[in-house]
């Protein structure tokens, strides 16, 4: 069948039939296997997807985060054919290519400090699992073989390899996988909101500030490799720790020669403004940054790590005592994927792509802030072109986790949202916003009002359905 409107190359009825059968989804809830379909997209243009449904849906995350200069732009498209037909392949063991140096050097351009050399992978869960990989190395070719725990946070989202996985705070995401305890500790989210009773925001950071520094001292500076952190915690629902909290963790680990490892997969490429988050936002250089998904804007399948001169200084050269770093992928550096993240950066920088989000940013979050006054709403918060609006049934008892009517308010919302024209895809109770990073103002408002609509159904439903009174 030829394309139609929808962009649906195959009937509806067709494609059900083949996903059920045949399509193991990520997060596949494994009772329903075979019964249940997802949303199929057929086309997208701009920041909206059409369904095969014929139904055209404001893309509220981006897709995964990642579809930063929107859909449908010829100039990736054309990228990505053009380097097909020229080169589609080379082997990263035994060549390099023209797209895979210049995005190297396009990348090193803007990152913070002196992180100038990439290491590519192919998404974000195979850049942080090799900059763990790196780090291992890195201690045990200085000869300190004790050094090799990673520090992580609750709530905190790393990747899902096995090690990454294991790095990942989400409980849910946990359950009946055999993940490595040893190596990993974990420290307490740093989400303001759901902080401990009777503290304040100050005094909550304080409190972060110490866990680190007990935990450090319990363990053993000298048996701790890394601090993996994002800036902002994406899928543990938009949290943005205290002010201050990235500016005294990274002092910390720089005093114990703990790496400090930026997962910008993320926040990287415009999402908060900037090409990079962690200093042009946080003030922090760290030691290494992982990146991912709006590098290609999500046409293909890249990601990345960015690692400072000074530590790769301590194991190369001389100093690598004949090591080799034997880590690495078939489609490292892939010259199709380096050549949509170049054509991605010329619009990014042709369209001044990063100052219409910094100007647009303070709208988007107060219109969004603007949602707190409905009675289902407990917090509001993010930075950026990234939100969470959090949803709780009784904003007067918010304790340290979601209830399940938390999350069937989520849910419900996004029911409504999606009648009304607008993806949200909560998580748990949390209505995540992170459009792609073209959308206008006009459209931002356009999404929060159906998104105050959506507030507006629900709790009426659930009135009169009993289960709940504002
Ligand atoms: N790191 C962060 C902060 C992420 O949000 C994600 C994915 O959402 C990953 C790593 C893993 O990236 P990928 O799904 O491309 O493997």
């Amino acid at each position: 069948m030829a394309n139609d409107d929808t962009g649906a190359q195959w009937n509806a009825a067709e494609i059900e039939s083949n996903a059920k059968q045949h399509l193991l989804q990520p997060w596949e809830e494994m009772e329903k296997l075979g019964q249940n379909v997802r949303t199929v997209i057929g086309a997208a243009d701009g920041i909206y997807v059409t369904d095969t449904k014929g139904r055209r849906l404001i893309d509220g995350p981006a897709g995964m985060w990642c579809t930063q200069v929107g859909y449908g732009r010829r100039e990736i498209a054309d990228a990505i054919a053009g380097q097909a037909m020229k080169l589609a392949y080379n082997s990263p063991w035994s060549s390099t290519s023209g797209p895979a140096a210049e995005a190297a050097r396009r990348i090193a351009e803007k990152t913070p400090g002196d992180l100038k050399h990439v290491f590519f992978t192919t998404g974000g869960s195979t850049a942080v699992d090799t900059a763990l990989r790196f780090v291992e190395f890195f201690n045990n070719v200085l000869g300190r073989p004790e050094k090799k725990t990673i520090l992580v946070r609750a709530s905190g989202y790393h990747g899902s390899t096995d090690l990454t996985a294991a790095c990942s705070g989400r409980p849910f995401n946990r359950k009946n996988f055999d993940l490595d305890s040893e190596r990993i500790s974990f420290l307490s989210s740093p989400l303001p909101f759901r902080r401990p009773k009777g503290i304040s925001e100050a005094g909550f950071l304080d409190f972060l500030v110490k866990e680190l520094e007990d935990r450090i001292a319990v363990i053993g500076p000298d048996r701790i490799a890394a601090f993996l952190a994002e800036p902002i915690l994406a899928s543990g629902g938009v949290i943005v720790p205290p002010e201050g909290y990235h500016k005294r963790t990274a002092e910390i680990c720089s005093k114990h020669d703990i790496l400090y490892i930026s997962d910008e997969v993320v926040t990287a490429f415009g999402r908060l403004g900037h090409w990079f988050a962690s200093k042009d936002v946080f003030g922090i250089e760290p030691d290494i940054i992982t990146f991912a998904k709006g590098v290609t804007s999500g046409y293909v399948p890249l990601g990345g790590l960015a690692i400072s001169d000074k530590v790769l200084a301590r194991v190369s050269g001389k100093n690598a005592k004949g090591a080799w770093f034997s880590s690495g992928f078939t489609y490292s550096g892939h010259p199709v994927s380096c050549a949509a993240v170049l054509a991605n950066f010329d619009i990014i920088e042709k369209e001044k792509i990063l100052a219409h989000v910094r100007e647009l940013a303070p709208h988007f979050q107060a219109s969004l802030r603007a949602l707190a006054t409905s009675p289902l709403v407990g917090d509001v918060r993010g930075l950026g072109l990234m939100a969470c609006v959090e949803c709780v049934a009784d904003r007067d008892n918010v304790g340290a986790e979601n209830t399940e009517l938390d999350s069937e308010i989520a849910k419900r919302v996004d029911r409504h949202c999606f009648d009304l024209g607008l993806i949200v895809r909560p998580i748990a109770n949390m209505c995540v916003m992170s459009p792609p990073l073209v959308i206008t103002r006009a459209e931002i408002d356009k999404m929060v009002s159906i998104l105050r609509q959506a507030l507006d159904r629900t709790a009426d439903d659930l009135v009169k359905e009993g289960k709940w009174k504002p």
